[in-house]
Formats: structure tokens, sequence, C-alpha cells
């Protein structure tokens, strides 16, 4: 499976991740913060399946562009999953017909734009040929984190867990230990350690409390640190190298990794 972690620059170079969004294996996203600046065209055209872990700007921002640029006439609509609480907020707060158009109603008069489907948690499903369980994680608004697990035929081969946003939690590390083939978790860690109270307050993850989470994985298991608040990331860089974590790194932006 091969997990790309999309970063957003105008000088060729992403250095921020100041809008979130992850893509597998080409097809399948996870948030839409800057899914619809993705280039060329066509890379945007191939993902028909988005999955949100929440309604912050920083994970939808791109959202509604992206719908349009991948609409065609005639074609399935691209599936946006989210929980009842993400999609409401979408729904009241950007395709309301004045922040963005009502793509949804749109869809369903005719023009086939997207198709909204709720989630729960621990209720996995399927997505041509992954297998998806969203876990709720510990945010200041309702947020999944997601365990996507690739199959061929009956066989699970590998597994990879998105964990952002998130403070301190517990339920997505107690699901993992069941997973087989645990091969990567990317990891939010969004503050440096001066700011931990910040931190605490927004619930978000310093290189401290990101140690403590990462203990309850097994050490084979790769981390990689991302969601760096781009103002912290020099600090947060520093910090997290003077840990020396045998099994965690900063993950590199517009890099696909492959497991
Ligand atoms: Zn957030
Ligand atoms: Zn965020």
């Amino acid at each position: 499976m091969k997990v790309k972690i999309v970063g957003v620059s105008n000088t060729g170079t992403p250095t921020l991740q100041s809008l979130i969004s992850y893509v597998i294996d080409g097809a399948l996203a996870i948030d839409a913060g800057c899914l619809g600046c993705v280039a060329p065209l066509s890379a945007q055209r191939a993902i028909r399946h988005v999955l949100l872990t929440h309604a912050h700007q920083d994970h939808i921002a791109t959202l509604p562009i992206f719908l349009e640029n991948v609409h065609r006439r005639g074609e399935k609509p691209v599936t946006v999953y989210g929980s009842r609480h993400t999609l409401s907020l979408l729904r009241n707060s950007v395709f309301n017909g004045r922040i963005w158009p009502n793509l949804e109603k749109l869809s369903i008069d005719g023009e086939p734009f997207v198709r909204f489907e709720t989630i729960r948690p621990l209720e996995s499903f399927s997505i041509n040929g992954y297998r998806i369980t969203a876990v709720k994680l510990n945010h200041t608004i309702p947020t999944l984190g997601y365990i996507v697990e690739e199959t061929r035929g009956r066989r699970q081969t590998s597994a990879v867990a998105i964990v952002s946003d998130t403070g301190p939690t517990k339920e997505i590390w107690r699901q993992l230990k069941s997973i087989r083939n645990l091969k990567a978790v990317f990891l939010e860690c969004s503050f440096p350690d001066d700011t931990i109270e910040l931190a605490k307050l927004t619930r978000h993850l310093t290189p401290t409390l990101f140690r403590r989470q990462i203990e309850n994985l097994s050490p084979s298991v790769r981390v990689l640190a991302v969601h760096l608040k781009p103002a912290f990331r020099e600090q947060i860089t520093e910090e997290f190298s003077a840990m020396k974590f045998p099994n965690a790194e900063i993950g590199k932006l517009e890099t696909t990794y492959n497991f």
C-alpha cells in the first residue's frame, strides 16, 4: 500500500503541511485540506473516495474545489465519508448555497457531483479492496482516526492507520492491537513542548505527549509524525530529533511511503 503525504507549495518544494490530505494508492484520499490543489488534474480525477477525519478547515479547505475539479457529466459521483457530525457541518456551513452551491442537492436533482455517506465508529466497511475502520479520537470536535487494511481476495496484506487530529487517546491503540500486518501509523504532532498547555487545550500532541502515545504500539510499527503546525515545524523537528525514537520519524511532505 502506498501512502502519500500531500504537501502544499508555491515554490516547488513543499516544506509546510498547512493543509492536510493523504492519498492511498492514488485512489483513496483521507481529508481534503489540499486535495483540490493536487496536480495534475488527472491525479485528482483518479480519486473517487474521500474519508474525512473531521470538519476543521485545514482538513476540508479544498473539498469544494476538488469536487468541482473532478466532476464529469454522466459519471458516478465521488463519495465523501464522514461522521454524522462532520457531514452535518459540511451541509450547513459549506455546501449551503451561500459559501458554495449545495452539491448534494444538485446531485440528487441530476448532476452527479457528490454522495455523502455517514460512517459510524468501529463499523468496518469496504471500498475497492480496502477494509476501513473509523475510530473516535480525542479532539475539540468529533474526530475519527482511520485504520486502512489492504485486502487481496480474502487475504489482508497490510494495514496503516491515520491518527490525526488528536490529544492523548486510548481507543485507537486498543483497536490496533488486533490488526494484523500493521505497518505504519501516521500520528499527529502539532505543537512543540513549550506550548504543551495550548496543545492540551486544543487537543493536540507535542513530542512528549507523542512519545507516551507510541508506547502503546509494537516497536516494529513505523510511526510517521504528521500535522506539524507550520509556525512550529523547525522547533518540533529539533525536539523530536533529540528524543531519538527508534521507530518514529517526521513524515516528509510530497513523499509516498510504500508498505
Ligand atoms: Zn482539528
Ligand atoms: Zn488539523
